[in-house]
């Protein structure tokens, strides 16, 4: 028995915060603004495992007018997601994500957040796929006021 989801996310990007993806801290001047870290990618792969299991969204589970997620890292929601589908049978099969970002470039953090979020997902990292776009330079992505993420998960039934 198999469940796919699906999750997205998009992150205002501001001076002064971190820029967390998939667990991993990118240098860049510019950070994502957000209630928790502000990890949009973990947000989207969050969302992806509570789809699969028809769950409602990542808001429902963590809603950000609690003051307990402020600044809260981002791998406390995907550990309780798997925790979730855990309960239910599932495991994870693999993930495929997108994180779009004008810049940096992400290629040299991608097996970096590849093997955080296979540590939280509890598989091997060839089982996680995280790839990396611009925004050709239009849309909020391409004019540096946004990163934002998708990702699809396959669940497994053990
Ligand atoms: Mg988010």
């Amino acid at each position: 028995m198999y469940r796919i989801g699906f999750g997205n996310d998009i992150h205002r990007l501001v001076p002064d915060r971190p820029l967390i993806l998939g667990g991993v801290d990118v240098e860049s001047d510019l950070g994502a603004e957000g209630h928790s870290d502000a990890d949009a990618l973990t947000h989207a792969i969050t969302d992806a495992i509570f789809g699969a299991l028809a769950l409602g969204d990542i808001g429902a589970h963590f809603p950000n007018s609690d003051e307990r997620w402020r600044n809260a890292e981002s791998f406390v929601f995907l550990r309780f997601a798997v925790r979730e589908a855990k309960g239910r049978g599932y495991s994870v099969g693999n993930v495929d994500a997108t994180v779009s970002l004008e810049s940096p470039k992400l290629r040299p953090y991608i097996d970096k957040m590849r093997e955080s979020l296979a540590v939280v997902l509890e598989i091997t990292h060839d089982r996680v796929s995280v790839k990396a776009k611009t925004g050709e330079g239009v849309d909020a992505v391409g004019e540096r006021k946004a990163v934002r993420a998708e990702a699809i998960v396959m669940l497994e039934k053990a």
